[in-house]
């Protein structure tokens, strides 16, 4: 694999500040693909520098022409859509026709969908006797996660550049070669100078240094929880924005008037795709009593199926943590009927698809995020019962319902305290905004409302 032995700042390639470098492994194979230097507070602070001096030209840019860089970019990342997969396929693990159709796919969509709201986003309007701007919020610092590690790369990078914001990223250190492709992407499409940067590095240190820079006016964070919160109480004590995207432990509620086999079909689905690391994903599937031991046996079965086409879990770490949970998840009570912790391949950092039955909903399995092919199944007695399960973790990212119609399935997704929720399967709208309430985070990505993240108004009365 390719890698650059540098960070991406002020439009070039630039040495490192220091000797430290991360390997990159493929979770597949346990091999070392690459490697890229670890930076270090001294890039971080050039980077934000190179970032901050761009701004005032980025921001008085015009829509339009802000617009035509990222429609440049959009195409760019369609153009080298195979070299993406391959490369996500490498460091992530995921099989590849996954990566084609999903970390591939969607940032162009992504991308593609701010260089239309950077041309037709009204950024001015009359309020009265007064004009109200909006404004770019200014330098942002962008951290993100290796679980769909371009998508959440352009769902910050994207919209802050739509808005006229810089900024600077500072990519999980599992998957450092993506977030080095985009910036060539970036590059090629023509993106000034300063206004994108990048420091690769540990989150501990590269990270941390980006959170608490004073010269950085926004953060936006997408991880666990517990880095989320120390990043949320950093930022509030500089009085600075901040926008986190954290875990979830979302509910698929399937009601008596549903198609059982299909909303138990694609439930398993949405839990098994990636590997389970997906912080939307429907880890809890609340079934009605009478149904329960049917829905059991259909998730079984189709778990089963997932067994050799699932992909690793992204490093040994994880791997162990998964497994601890599902471990945990037996001596709490609750019956394996899929999977098990036991290692299913020599190499790799594999665990099997793995469904438990009898959970109730005090479980750890039932209450923490897993982030690993792990499936629970609670059951409910009626729809009061259903909605209390539902909402009855720390978490609301998202979620799904199934009914007989869009509407009943619907009315019972209004009683649900969380971001986002398909009905009868409803497909992945990039434009529809993506955020948690309770603690599944601060503020919203995709689309309008993404954009409006970026943003801060001015009123000038006249
Ligand atoms: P994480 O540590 O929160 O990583 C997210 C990002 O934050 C990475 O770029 C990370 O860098 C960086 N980071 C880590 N410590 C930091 C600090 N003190 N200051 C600033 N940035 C910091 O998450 P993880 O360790 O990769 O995964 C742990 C768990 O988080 C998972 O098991 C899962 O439950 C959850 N998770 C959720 C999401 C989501 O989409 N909501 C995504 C990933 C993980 P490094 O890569 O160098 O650590
Ligand atoms: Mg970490």
């Amino acid at each position: 694999m390719k890698a650059h032995d540098g960070m991406y700042i002020d439009g070039a390639w630039r040495p490192a500040s220091g000797p430290d470098v991360i390997e990159v492994v493929n979770p597949a194979d346990e091999q070392v693909i690459a490697e890229v230097p670890a930076g270090t507070a001294a890039d971080v602070d050039a980077a934000v520098t190179a970032a901050r001096a761009a701004l005032a030209g980025w921001a008085a840019t015009p829509p339009a022409e802000r617009s035509a860089r990222l429609a440049a970019l959009r195409d760019v990342l369609a153009a080298r859509k195979d070299e993406i997969a391959e490369t996500v396929t490498a460091e992530l693990g995921s099989p590849l026709p996954f990566s084609q159709a999903v970390h591939a796919s969607v940032p162009i969509a992504v991308a593609g969908s701010y260089a239309e709201l950077a041309a037709s986003h009204a950024f001015e309007e009359k309020v009265g006797n007064s004009t109200v701007y909006q404004e770019p919020v200014g330098v942002v610092g962008a951290i993100t996660p290796w679980n769909y590690p371009l998508h959440q790369i352009v769902a910050k990078v994207a919209p802050a550049l739509a808005a006229g914001c810089t900024v600077v990223l500072k990519p999980a250190e599992d998957t450092p070669l993506t977030a080095q492709l985009f910036a060539e992407a970036v590059h090629e499409a023509g993106v000034p100078a300063g206004v994108f940067n990048l420091v690769t590095g540990r989150g501990p240190v590269a990270g941390q240094a980006l959170a608490e820079h004073s010269g950085v006016d926004l953060v936006s964070f997408t991880g666990s929880t517990a880095v989320g919160r120390r990043i949320g109480a950093a930022a509030g004590a500089a009085v600075k924005r901040v926008a986190l995207e954290l875990g979830g432990k979302s509910a698929n509620v399937i009601l008596p008037s549903a198609d059982l086999a299909r909303a138990v079909n694609v439930g398993v689905a949405n839990v098994m795709g990636n590997s389970g690391q997906t912080c939307s994903a429907w880890t809890r599937m609340l079934v009605h009593t009478d149904q329960y031991d049917e829905a059991v046996e259909l998730a079984a079965a189709a778990a089963a199926k997932y067994g050799d086409r699932i992909g690793p879990v992204v490093n040994a770490a994880q791997r162990e943590r998964v497994r601890g949970y599902i471990d945990k998840g037996v001596a709490e009570g609750a019956r394996i009927v899929a999977g098990g912790s036991e290692v299913p391949r020599d190499r790799g950092y594999f665990v099997s698809p793995t469904v438990f039955a009898d959970v109730t909903p005090d479980m750890a399995v039932a209450q923490e995020e897993i982030f690993g092919p792990v499936l629970t199944i609670l059951r409910y007695e009626d729809e009061d019962d259903a909605v209390r399960i539902a909402n009855g973790t720390v978490y609301g990212l998202a979620g799904a319902v199934w009914a007989g119609d869009a509407e009943e399935a619907a009315a019972f997704a209004r009683r649900l305290d969380t971001g986002q929720v398909d009905i009868n399967g409803g497909r992945f709208n990039p434009l529809a905004p993506f955020g948690g309430y309770k603690q599944s985070g601060v503020g919203r990505e995709l689309g309008a409302h993404g954009l409006a993240e970026y943003l801060q108004t001015k009123s000038l009365q006249f």
